[in-house]
Parts: structure tokens; sequence; C-alpha cells
């Protein structure tokens, strides 16, 4: 979807003028577009009702091109289409969140993201609760996460005990949310909906989130539909957005179900949860990277702003190499943070330019085994020093030649180029 889309803003970018012939075109586009990427037929119609009225009635001004009101405009209805962000509910105290959706859409680790998030983020006391009783692995999973994320569980023999049982506990121990992880089916079916039913009638939850995987295409408009036939739901979750069919699902849900998005999963670690941001969603899938969510990871960690950056690459050298690596290590995953960067999902090449983690782990580990006058002047770094250096990292003399190479190409290349020019080093040496 997201290729696809791309290449069609840039078709939009050549539009010199816009005759109703150009307007059909654009919207045959879009229709042909959304509908290839399985999102649904009534999300497709609205958007291309909307843009087609927009384009029809635009007036033109000398500023801007023709083309770049057509990407503006698009953009605006993508945006509208997915519909402004929920919320949990926490008007109670406790306040009920019961998670349902089918099996396998990711409702046990989304449950487990959601308490951290609340727990870390918002400074609130979450309680987990388990109340897929019917599957001890099921259970297990989410004791576990609670264990991992240091969040108390709870759970009993059926889901009627768990949740009465969980909310005595949360009064009686001032937590603020009550994360139920219902029991979820291979499909939807009678005894499922007619649990939930029963649940819903008894506790009233405040919140009903329906966990959704973003990989499921037109059949997430299904189960969406059942759900919402059944309980009333106050929001929704898109799992594995990271994975390639990101997008379209999102397009969908919100049309057919009018149930707002609340949050995302963008992996499989607790930590990879975003809050759903429509801006951002367009401008990810559409290409103009997410700058917005990199700023936000960067600031997330604490850069020791005692050590100043080196500002010459007089001065850039192991020491501060080893340490920059550290700092993005802190952000995640490096493909992941540069898959945010504008362009950067355009470039597949870069990728396999990336070191993975184990290729992180052991270029650390050959700079670990330097020793701190090595790191500081790699130039005194001898055949027998190389020799020591790949024995104690458990690398080999190749590895440290590698890294040794890497360093000169790099230090030469900033010599020659840039700091004529006066340009600083950046901080992060792969920038
Ligand atoms: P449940 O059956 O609905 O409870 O689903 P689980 O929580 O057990 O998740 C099913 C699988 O999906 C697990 O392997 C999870 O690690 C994976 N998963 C869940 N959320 C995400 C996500 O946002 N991204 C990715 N890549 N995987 C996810
Ligand atoms: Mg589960």
């Amino acid at each position: 979807f997201s290729e696809k889309i791309q290449s069609l803003f840039k078709k939009f970018r050549g539009y010199g003028k816009l005759t109703e012939k150009e307007i059909g075109e654009i919207c045959r586009d879009i229709r042909l577009l959304f509908l290839e990427s399985d999102i649904a037929l009534s999300a497709t119609k609205k958007i291309v009702e909307e843009i087609k009225n927009r384009l029809s009635t635009l007036e033109f001004t000398t500023e801007t091109s023709p083309g770049t009101l057509v990407s503006n405009i698009v953009r605006e209805e993508l945006i509208n289409l997915l519909g402004k962000p929920g919320n949990i509910d926490f008007s109670e105290k406790p306040t009920l969140v019961m998670m349902v959706g089918i099996q396998g859409s990711g409702k046990t680790t989304t449950s487990a993201k959601i308490a951290n998030y609340f727990a870390t983020k918002e400074n609130k006391k979450p309680l987990l609760v388990g109340a897929d009783v019917r599957r001890p692995a099921a259970q297990l999973q989410l004791e576990k996460l609670s264990q991992q994320i240091k969040i108390p569980f709870f759970t009993d023999k059926d889901p009627f005990l768990a949740c009465e049982g969980a909310l005595n506990l949360a009064r009686s121990k001032g937590y603020d949310l009550i994360i139920v992880d219902t029991a979820g089916r291979t499909h939807v079916d009678e005894e499922l909906l007619d649990e939930l039913k029963t649940l819903n009638e008894r506790f009233q939850p405040k919140n009903n989130i329906l966990v959704i995987d973003s990989m499921m295409g037109q059949e997430a408009t299904k189960v969406a539909k059942a759900f919402f036939n059944t309980i009333p739901l106050t929001g929704a979750i898109l799992t594995k957005f990271d994975g390639d069919a990101r997008g379209g699902a999102a397009f969908s849900l919100r049309e057919v179900t009018g149930v707002p998005l609340i949050f995302l999963g963008v992996g499989e670690k607790i930590q990879n949860l975003e809050k759903f941001d429509p801006v951002r969603v367009v401008n990810r899938i559409v290409g103009m990277g997410d700058i917005e969510g990199l700023i936000e990871r960067v600031s997330d960690i604490k850069i020791d702003t005692s050590k100043k950056p080196p500002e010459e690459i007089e001065k850039w050298n192991f020491d501060t190499f080893l340490e920059s690596m550290r700092q993005i290590r802190k952000m995640g995953p490096l493909e992941e943070l540069l898959s945010m960067i504008p362009g950067f999902s355009n470039i597949k090449q870069m990728k396999n330019m990336i070191p993975d983690e184990k290729q992180m782990k052991r270029i650390e580990a050959v700079m670990l085994s330097m020793t701190p006058k090595e790191r500081k002047k790699p130039e005194i770094i001898d055949a027998s020093r190389k020799r020591r250096i790949a024995k104690g990292s458990g690398t080999s003399i190749q590895e440290v030649n590698q890294l040794l190479k890497q360093y000169e190409m790099f230090k030469k290349m900033f010599k020659s180029k840039n700091l004529k020019k006066g340009i600083k080093l950046p901080n992060f040496p792969i920038g």
C-alpha cells in the first residue's frame, strides 16, 4: 500500500492543470489503489467522493502548483478518513478495560504493552487480569509478561470471578485501571460473543477495546463488525502495524465501525506501542518519514550533556564512537529508527549497509577490548595489538582490521569534504 501510494503522489506532483479528465484520472487511481489494498468499499467510496468534490470546486492561486494542491488534498482526506484518536476513559476508579479480539490478534501482548505504557508514561497503577481461563498457556503468557514489566497480575477460575476479584483487589489497593485479557477463538463464534455480552452486562466496563491484526485485510472488517454488534466498543488497537500491510486496515476500521483508534502495535516488544496519530500515520504511509516519532524517541533517552559531542574530526575516536553507539542502541533497533527518516523506506539497498544487532555487539566488543589509549589514538594499533584485541573480544583480526579501516575512511571523508566547509561532525557517526 505504502509503496503504491508513494508512486501515486509522485504522479500528482506532475499535474500542471486540472481539467475534468485529470480529476477523473486521479479519482480512478485512488479508487484502484484502495481496492487493491483490501480497503473496505464503503471507505473507498467515501474518500473518492470527498476528493472529487474538493478538486472540482478548487480555486487556483498563483502560489501553489496544482500538483501540490492535489497532494495536499489527498493527504488531508486520508487523515480525515483515519479519524481522530480515541482515549481510555478514566472517569471511574478503578476503570475497567476489556481487551477483545480473536486469537492471535495480539490481545495478550497488547494488554501488557498498555499496562506498561500507563505505568511508565502516566504514572498510573494498572492491574493485569487473565480471563482467558480455558487456555492455561495464554494465562501463563500474560503472567510472565506481567512479571517482566513488574505489574501485578490476577486471575481466577472463570472470567466472572476474575473480574470480580480484580475489582475488589483494585479497590483495596488503589489501582487505577484493570486490564482484562479476555478469551479469544480462532474465529468469531456465538459462545465467545455470549461470554463477552454477559461480562459486559455484569460489569459495564468503561472501556471495550477491540484488538485487530492489521495484516488481516478485509477479514478485519468482518471481525470488527461482529464484535461491534455484540458489545459497545469504545476504541480499537491495530497490531502488527510494523508489517508490510500497514495502513490499509486502519482506513477500513474507522469507516466501518466508527470506533476510534487509540494505539498502534508496532513490534513484538513491550515498548512497541504508539499512541495513534492520524497525521503521523499518513505521513509515514505517503513517505514523508516520521520525524515526530524519531524526535520523540530521541528525546526519550537521556543524553549525557556534560560530555560535549566532538566538534572536530581531530577529536573523534573510538571513545566517542562507543558512546554514540550506546546512545543509539538505547533508542531501539537501528533499522526501525532509520525507517522513520524521510525517503529511507525507498532505499532498500541501504538496509544492507546497516549493521544488525549482532554485528553491533561484535563491533562494540572490539572497541571494548581496546585500551583507553588505543581508543583515543587508534593509529597506535599495530599487528600485535590487533591480535590481542581480536582475542580479547572473541572476534577475528579481519574484523578488527575492518573496523579500523572504516574508522580511517570515515575520518578521511570528513576531512576532505565537510570540515573545510565548516560542517560540524554529527554526534552520531551514522548520520
Ligand atoms: P492473542 O492470541 O490475541 O493474545 O495474541 P498474542 O498477544 O499472543 O500475540 C500473537 C502474536 O503476535 C505473538 O507472536 C506476538 O508477539 C505478535 N504480536 C503482537 N503484537 C504485535 C505487533 O504489534 N507487531 C508484531 N510484529 N507482532 C506482534
Ligand atoms: Mg492471548
